[in-house]
């Protein structure tokens, strides 16, 4: 442990399989329930729905897919426009555009680096028009067809400010819940809020099936409508009649009972999680690197703790990372992204002040007390040097 190359590696968020996992897993092999249906994938609809608090749930192979659904059921057709925030990951904007609609990005905020509830209300006050009782773009003449926030890093948005907007306007509301299982807003679960939301079960996630998505609402239209779509929307129990285009997009009952097992453990992955982002934040006290700042109206599932860097990521990156300590930049904004190069943007300075600042560390469930202040160490030699 003492010359650098000898150092184990500090993953940035891996997989902690430290319950029933193998038991419920064993479980499916033994009587030969591994595929989309089984009792393990009702099972963990059913208390999914519960922890988010929505009547209905339908699990998904990931939560793109679920995106990708949500968003077809809430009526997005091709040639439409969805308002989603610039700053995320890159999923909900790629499920936009499996549609045949258009992202419209909106910036963040800089307090909290979620989507910018006031610039989402101006864009729609000062560019849209109502024409034949559709919402419009001005700019594009296209359909404004739904809003989709994203609770970054486990953060959430600022939903009632957002909802006061969706419902003024009459537009849906999708919460791409996917780094946010386990966060509050003003004490509702995240998720709970939206007509959908959409949740990921992916290897980096709070909880994972290895891979795995779950679509929750508490409509039961829209519920049997995704379920209907993630089934290669077939008609007949029997015969391979198919009403619509589907998809291929059930999650196995082994993901499911691996899900199950995760669950069971969320109430301590949480507890963890905190708790290793307070390490973070005592650790650099004093330092001008400064944890995300956390809203009055929040309390955050810390899926990662993310500092800023006072001029830039980049040395912070490369020191960390030299030394075996897999950091992170954030995501490249996505009015910055190649993939999205035609995206309108709604504002974008912010978003991109805070990547060029933002490190997220290690935080897996699993991190060590030793671990961790290996990475405060690092941190603090960088800004002193
Ligand atoms: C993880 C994630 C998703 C979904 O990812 P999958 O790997 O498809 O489960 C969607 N949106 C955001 C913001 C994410 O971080």
């Amino acid at each position: 442990m003492s010359d650098g190359r000898t150092e184990e590696r500090i993953a940035l968020c891996e997989p902690f399989i430290g319950g029933n996992e193998w038991a419920y897993v064993k479980e499916c092999l033994d009587t030969g329930w591994v595929s989309s249906v089984g009792s393990y994938v009702d099972r963990f609809e059913r208390e999914i729905a519960a922890a988010v608090g929505r009547a209905h749930a339908v699990a998904t192979i990931s939560g793109t897919a679920a995106l990708h659904v949500a968003l077809e059921v809430a009526g997005v057709r091709p040639d439409d426009e969805v308002l989603v925030s610039d700053l995320t990951f890159i999923a909900p904007a790629n499920a936009i555009r499996y549609l045949g609609a258009h992202p419209v990005l909106i910036d963040a905020e800089p307090e909290h680096w979620q989507m910018d509830a006031e610039l989402l209300g101006s864009f729609l006050k000062r560019s849209c028009v109502w024409r034949n009782g559709e919402l419009r773009n001005s700019a594009t003449d296209r359909r404004v067809a739904a809003i989709l926030p994203v609770h970054v890093l486990g953060h959430p948005v600022d939903l009632d400010a957002i909802i006061e907007v969706a419902e003024g306007y009459g537009l849906p509301l999708i919460e791409d819940a996917t780094e946010a299982l386990g966060a509050t807003y003003r004490g509702a679960q995240v998720g709970s809020r939206g007509d959908l939301a959409c949740l990921s079960f992916n290897g980096n996630k709070l909880i994972t099936t290895g891979g795995g998505g779950m679509l929750v609402t508490d409509d039961p239209a829209l519920a049997d409508r995704a379920r209907y779509l993630t089934t290669q929307a077939k008609d007949d129990p029997v015969a391979f009649v198919h009403g619509v285009v589907g998809y291929n997009y059930r999650l196995s009952n082994v993901a499911a009972a691996m899900g199950c097992a995760q669950l069971e453990q969320m109430p301590s992955f949480l507890a963890r999680k905190r708790e290793i982002a307070n390490r973070y934040a005592e650790g650099l006290a004093g330092s001008a690197m400064q944890l995300m700042r956390v809203a009055r109206w929040a309390q955050p599932a810390w899926w990662l703790s993310t500092v800023t860097t006072e001029d830039g990521n980049g040395r912070a990156l490369r020191d960390l990372n030299d030394r075996g300590i897999m950091a992170r930049p954030l995501w490249q904004p996505l009015h910055e992204s190649p993939a999205h190069r035609e995206a309108l943007a709604v504002g974008g300075g912010t978003a991109t002040e805070i990547v060029r600042k933002a490190v997220s560390l290690p935080s897996s469930v699993g991190l060590t007390a030793e671990q961790q202040d290996r990475v405060i160490e690092t941190l603090l030699a960088t800004e002193d040097s």
